[in-house]
């Protein structure tokens, strides 16, 4: 199974910096490796990126919209991003939980357009300091997978990864150091969901101030499977090196 790396830029940089990023990083990306390699830059970049894709990197939305076409004035649908050749989209990214109010509802809806229009889905969880000091993190995480996941069929499984992202951990330089407990409750979780073999090849990412120095140790944890990264993103020559430390990784384990 190959990793995924996913680069989000959240809301950073003007065009002319984020056109520089995407070239820098497609000119270190001229393999395949054991990695699979996104980058989720502002939405207003997305079509003007996709001629600087090679076949190495892919483009991520940050999000959708949880309905269809319509009278909903500043929103995108997901078929509108596969109709510019965006291959996947974040949902339930904890900034869009916690700062605009996205609920458990609307990022299953999400999951759906997201699954519907024939993209790729890349679920965030993660619970809060509070949640993780009052020991109800596994609760918290298992909860939202439990909802984001209840209405997604076995067979559109194959294009769900699931980004587990503890929110004291985003940001702050501080990572979870037993992230390999989540990750394999998180793998359980869905063979209890689906089955023994859908929980096998799902891919399961660690996000959360991932950089270089630190990549290797993450990735080599056997439940996880790459990283969604925030600050180290936006760097042309951090993010590769994460992406090497992946593939590290995958030849170390093999
Ligand atoms: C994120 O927000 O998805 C993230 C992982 O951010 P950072 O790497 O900056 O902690």
């Amino acid at each position: 199974m190959r990793n995924i790396v996913t680069g989000n830029w959240k809301c950073n940089k003007l065009w002319d910096e984020a056109d520089k990023l995407m070239v820098e990083v497609v000119e270190g990306m001229q393999s395949a490796g054991h990695t699979e390699v996104m980058v989720a830059p502002p939405s207003p970049y997305l079509a003007a990126l996709r001629p600087r894709c090679n076949e190495f990197v892919a483009l991520s939305s940050q999000q959708c919209s949880a309905s269809g076409e319509g009278a909903h004035t500043g929103e995108y649908t997901a078929s509108m991003l596969k109709s510019i050749g965006v291959k996947s989209v974040l949902i339930g990214h904890s900034e869009r939980r916690e700062s605009f109010g996205e609920t458990n509802a609307a990022v299953a809806a999400k999951m759906k357009q997201t699954l519907d229009a024939g993209l790729m889905a890349i679920l965030c969880c993660g619970e809060n300091l509070d949640e993780r000091d009052a020991g109800r993190h596994f609760e918290k995480v298992l909860a939202q997978l439990s909802h984001a996941l209840s209405d997604v069929s076995s067979e559109e499984m194959d294009r769900v990864v699931v980004a587990y992202e503890p929110i004291w951990a985003i940001g702050t330089g501080r990572t979870a150091s037993a992230e390999q407990e989540m990750h394999a409750a998180i793998r359980q979780h869905l063979t209890a969901l689906f089955n023994q073999s859908i929980a096998d090849s799902t891919r399961i990412l660690y996000g959360g101030s991932c950089k270089p120095s630190n990549a290797l140790e993450i990735f080599m944890q056997p439940d996880v499977n790459g990283g969604l990264i925030g600050g180290a993103a936006l760097n042309a020559t951090d993010f590769l090196a994460i992406v090497k430390a992946s593939n590290e990784a995958i030849s170390k384990a093999q």
